[in-house]
């Protein structure tokens, strides 16, 4: 009796989300949908965020600065302890790929909404997440599966065996930042040690590691499920190539123009590598794709900004199957439930110079969000809320739908044209004309395509908000 009380009594039902913005709101909104009760935290800036008034409980975590707040280790399991949360949902970004992190959690008796701390290490040294996925059969950008030595001749015959160009990263990098292509001999010892330095300052450690560079790949990334005790599921894929300085900016899924059998060879290669890893949770392999072929990059062992393309297409609440897989719960699904229906893109709305890029942080004065059949908005901001300076400039995700690739871009156009912020400047006039684009909407663009239209295109005239 004991037994089957202890069975069926949920893991937790409390859940403390540590993030902010959007992102915040979507785990909110989850958590609400499953009657689990919810703990926010939030920075002094953040004190007057929609989704603070939102949830059960608030807890301030520390001032504005991410790395006395949102990144304060100590301060977060403090507030769990303090708000009686049993479980823990770190989002994206932030602590969310920190392994040592997702062991302090679960060390203080809560649940780590995600993989376990061994599965977040396997995956986030890029070198050992190489040679898992070899070992797995799923296909990696040539090169050796093994840091570079410090002798530099070394360097060089590996370079030579792969051919240039090669591009050097940092086995720890992430964030498009610590790698360097090279284009010949001669700039490979300048190009190893710069890498090198990069790799320590900003990772902590200076192993780096060498791969074919390739010239015109597309991004292209699987998306999986797994409940950490042998099932495990691919949902589908998602394209994520118009990037710029390595940041997506618009994404869809499916990836178009990909044999059904080539994509779900690949599909079946990523669910058998969380199989022998035992991976819990939600994940996303990315790979770059070149002339058909595929070639495994790295892992994200979390949620992704983009994964509400893949809700569309699959008709899934993939922050609910994430939550329900760290609840202790068998996935229920099979590979035959997952079926794609229609297709779906995301634009990320960026608090920025559309043409400079700077941020630009400060009062929304007016905000008029569109709607209408297979449109989604994710969003904390509203008229009056006031971007602060201190993080990510994201402020929205729009996400359509449609039945064909061709009515979702025409709906994903009309809803960009309906949608208005004012009193800060934001990339929305880019999006607007990026999706005019006729390479965009033929489709199948590579991942350099969107910089070398940002340098070909006077695309501000026709589409600025007129400020
Ligand atoms: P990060 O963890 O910093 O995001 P990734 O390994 O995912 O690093 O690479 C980020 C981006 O860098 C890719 O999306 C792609 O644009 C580019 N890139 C990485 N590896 C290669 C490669 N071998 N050839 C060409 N481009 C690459």
């Amino acid at each position: 009796m004991a037994d089957e009380h202890r069975m069926t009594r949920p893991a937790f039902t409390k859940v403390l989300i540590a993030n902010r913005g959007e992102i915040a709101l979507r785990i909110l909104r989850a958590c609400k949908s499953m009657g689990l009760q919810t703990v926010v935290v939030y920075s002094q800036a953040d004190r007057h965020a929609s989704y603070v008034a939102l949830a059960d409980q608030a807890v301030c975590i520390g001032p504005a600065p991410a790395s006395r707040s949102y990144l304060d280790q100590t301060a977060l399991l403090l507030a769990a302890k303090a708000s009686g949360a049993e479980a823990l949902h770190p989002g994206f970004g932030f602590l969310s790929e920190n392994a040592d992190f997702a062991a302090r959690v679960e060390q203080a008796g809560l649940v780590f909404i995600g993989p376990t701390a061994d599965n977040i290490r396997a995956m986030g040294d890029k070198i050992s997440a190489k040679r898992l996925m070899i070992e797995a059969g799923v296909p990696c950008v040539p090169g050796p599966d093994h840091a570079l030595d410090a002798d530099d001749q070394k360097s060089r015959a590996v370079a030579r065996q792969i051919g240039y160009p090669v591009i050097i990263k940092a086995a720890g990098g992430g964030g498009g930042k610590g790698m360097r292509i090279v284009t010949q001999e001669a700039d490979l010892p300048d190009a190893l040690s710069l890498t090198r330095e990069e790799a320590r300052r900003a990772f902590g450690a200076s192993d780096i590691y060498m791969e074919k560079y390739l010239a015109h790949p597309r991004h292209v990334e699987i998306q999986v499920l797994a409940d950490g005790k042998g099932n495990a599921l691919w949902l589908g894929s998602r394209d994520c190539s118009p990037q710029r300085r390595h940041q997506k900016m618009l994404e869809e899924a499916p990836a178009i123009g990909i044999a059904p059998d080539v994509i779900a060879e690949i599909g079946a290669r990523c669910v058998a590598a969380c199989e022998r890893l035992g991976y819990r949770g939600l994940g996303t392999f990315e790979f770059l794709m070149e002339d058909g072929a595929f070639f495994f990059i790295e892992m994200n062992t979390r949620l992704q900004v983009e994964h509400p393309v893949t809700e569309m297409i699959t008709g899934l609440d993939i922050v609910e199957q994430q939550i329900r897989v760290a609840l202790g719960e068998d996935l229920t699904l099979r590979q035959s439930d997952i079926a794609e229906t229609g297709h779906a893109f995301e634009c990320r709305i960026n608090a920025e110079d559309p043409e400079t890029f700077a941020p630009s942080p400060g009062v929304i004065t007016a905000w008029h969000m569109p709607g209408g059949p297979g449109v989604r908005l994710d969003s904390h901001a509203f008229a009056g809320y006031r971007v602060p300076p201190h993080y990510d400039s994201m402020i929205a995700k729009l996400i359509v739908h449609g039945a064909t690739r061709e009515i979702a871009l025409r709906r994903l156009t009309a809803a960009l044209d309906e949608m208005t912020i004012e009193g800060i400047k934001t990339n929305l006039p880019l999006h607007r004309a990026f999706v005019r684009d006729p390479q965009l909407i033929a489709g199948g663009v590579d991942i350099h395509y969107l910089e070398s239209w940002l340098k070909q295109t006077i695309w501000t005239k026709d589409h600025s908000d007129g400020a």
